[in-house]
């Protein structure tokens, strides 16, 4: 085998590529228009909007869920390189305690803050899309941004309650329920052989008196 992967493994949509990053679409719920901003540094709006999910954002223990609603706060303000997003967003999450796999209801809150670069800046002449986000045709698209945002925000293994006691071991009851002093009988293992071997002759002597 050699040790060369052939070009065409990769396919051609996937190579990386400075490319202009594509149009927004101005009637997605995500996207803002800051042509009424202004470019002239310091004019700033302020923004709500609650935006319903087209996909999941998580994992399977914890997500926001497909068409659950994200509310935004935001604030854009034009700065020289661009328009300056910040602000919140906040959402119902859903999951499953790590340890106990009891139902979690939690809301999630996010900080926003991120530079769109205008074309022809020196952000924009230095940097790639995918590293600093640009403003297209007057348009933002708060949507990887905040996608982004929650994903990272979202713990790895969720749980009910800072001291969730968990599962027994034993025989995988909820511990919180079953109590501090629950407990199984463990049988020393010299006296398990013991006990089946006395049931053993006790069956033999059984069948020999009948
Ligand atoms: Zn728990
Ligand atoms: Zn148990």
């Amino acid at each position: 085998m050699s040790g060369r992967i052939s070009a065409r493994a990769y396919p051609e949509t996937l190579m990386p590529r400075n490319t202009t990053p594509a149009r927004p679409d101005p009637t997605a719920p995500w996207v803002i228009d800051t042509r009424d901003l202004g470019r002239r540094p310091g004019s700033m709006r302020r923004y709500h909007r609650d935006v319903p999910l087209s996909a999941g954002i998580g994992l399977d223990v914890i997500e926001v869920a497909a068409g659950d609603e994200v509310s935004l706060e935001v604030r854009l303000e034009s700065v020289m390189e661009g328009v300056l997003v910040s602000g919140t967003a906040s959402a119902a999450v859903t999951g499953q305690c790590a340890r106990c796999l009891d139902q979690l209801v939690d809301r999630l809150e996010v900080e926003l803050l991120e530079l769109f670069a205008y074309p022809d800046t020196a952000t924009d002449n230095s940097t790639d899309p995918d590293e600093v986000s640009r403003v297209v045709d007057g348009l933002v698209d708060l949507e990887p941004v905040v996608r982004d945002a929650v994903l990272l925000a979202l713990p790895q293994a969720p749980l009910c309650g800072e001291d969730c006691p968990g599962l027994c071991p034993e025989c995988g009851g909820k511990r919180a329920e079953l109590g501090t002093d629950h407990r199984h009988e463990k049988m020393d293992p010299r006296w398990a052989a013991l006990k089946t071997g006395l049931k053993q002759r006790l069956r033999e002597s059984e069948q020999e008196n009948e």
